[in-house]
């Protein structure tokens, strides 16, 4: 990224109010670590209460990286798509993927891990489990449910979702992995989406609009490398979304609208009165047979929460 799309990108998200998260992604923003430095020196800038996270694949972390990520406070991702026969076959380089995690162990740098689901990984979740609980340092999972959109857009290059069945029974099978693995632990590995839940089924009846995207509210904002700005990560490259930085003074909203599933769909659902709704860019890249999959992951977190 051109230092100018950065300062133009930070200058844009000193005109918000409230609290500021700053997500460096990439790509593999590691490749780069002059320009962490400096975005994390701009954004301290930003009169805004400011939390700032770096999303890496492990391939490129040294102890100099991970001693910026210390000194500059940074919240770490690591995309891990699984045990490390599967992460080789999704991602490539699983050696140094787990190389680079021992490296954030040895330095006690906590972090958590982002997971793409699909038809390749569902059925083996509980494996990566297995294998974060190795580390002190893992505290979290996260589930990204695939979005066809780029590699994933193309059956041919890239897995495919998920079936609902199978993310039902990878679901279980990692709940009571995760169960097992936390009984033994100080800090435990936490699911970011049974939290979710959690919190969903604590709140009781939402009373307002079931409306819970950023990226539809102008609260959001993904800065392209090229200087384009789009709703959110998610709606990153897609030109109808897109916007130019340099010309623009808010970021872009998402017209969510017509892509808002109908209230009606949710009739009878356990998570009818308390649950946000999908994802819009979900409902927009995906076909119809996988559109449901959120709906698919919330409900059987649900069940668990009541077992
Ligand atoms: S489109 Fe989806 S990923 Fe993007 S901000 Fe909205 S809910 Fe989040
Ligand atoms: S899980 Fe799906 S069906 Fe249930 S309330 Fe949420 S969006 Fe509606």
């Amino acid at each position: 990224m051109d230092p100018e799309v950065l300062q133009q990108a930070l200058w844009m998200a000193g005109q918000g109010q409230g609290a500021l998260h700053i997500q460096l992604t990439g790509g593999e923003p590691c490749l780069v670590p002059g320009l962490i430095e400096q975005a994390v020196k701009g954004a301290r800038q930003i009169q805004r209460p400011l939390t700032m996270g770096i999303q890496v694949n492990g391939t490129c972390l040294t102890r100099e990286i991970i001693d910026l990520f210390k000194k500059f406070r940074l919240q770490v991702g690591v995309s891990l798509d699984g045990a490390p026969k599967i992460q080789e076959s999704l991602r490539g380089r699983a050696k140094e993927t787990l190389h680079g995690l021992m490296l954030l162990e040895q330095a006690q740098v906590p972090f958590r891990i982002t997971t793409v689901v699909s038809e390749v990984n569902v059925l083996y979740l509980e494996q990566l489990a297995m294998l974060l609980a190795g580390f002190r340092q893992a505290r979290g999972i996260g589930l990204d449910l695939l979005v066809n959109k780029g590699s994933g857009a193309n059956p041919e290059s890239g897995p495919g979702a998920a079936t609902p069945g199978d993310l039902h029974q990878g679901l279980q099978r990692l709940a009571q992995a995760l169960i097992q693995i936390n009984s033994r632990r100080k800090h435990p590995i936490r699911l970011r989406e049974w939290d979710l839940v959690k919190r969903m089924l604590g709140r009781g009846r939402l009373n307002s609009t079931r409306l819970f995207c950023q990226a539809a509210q102008g609260a959001s904002m993904a800065v392209h490398p090229d200087g384009r700005c789009f709703p959110c990560s998610q709606t990153m490259g897609d030109s109808r979304f897109g916007r130019d930085l340099a010309n623009s003074h808010l970021p872009p909203r998402l017209p969510v609208a017509s892509l808002m599933r109908s209230k009606d769909d949710c009739i009878g659902c356990r998570l009818e009165h308390c649950c946000p709704g999908e994802c819009p860019s979900r409902l927009l890249y995906n076909p119809p047979a996988t559109r449901r999959l959120a709906c698919v992951l919330y409900q059987s977190l649900a069940e668990l929460c009541e077992t």
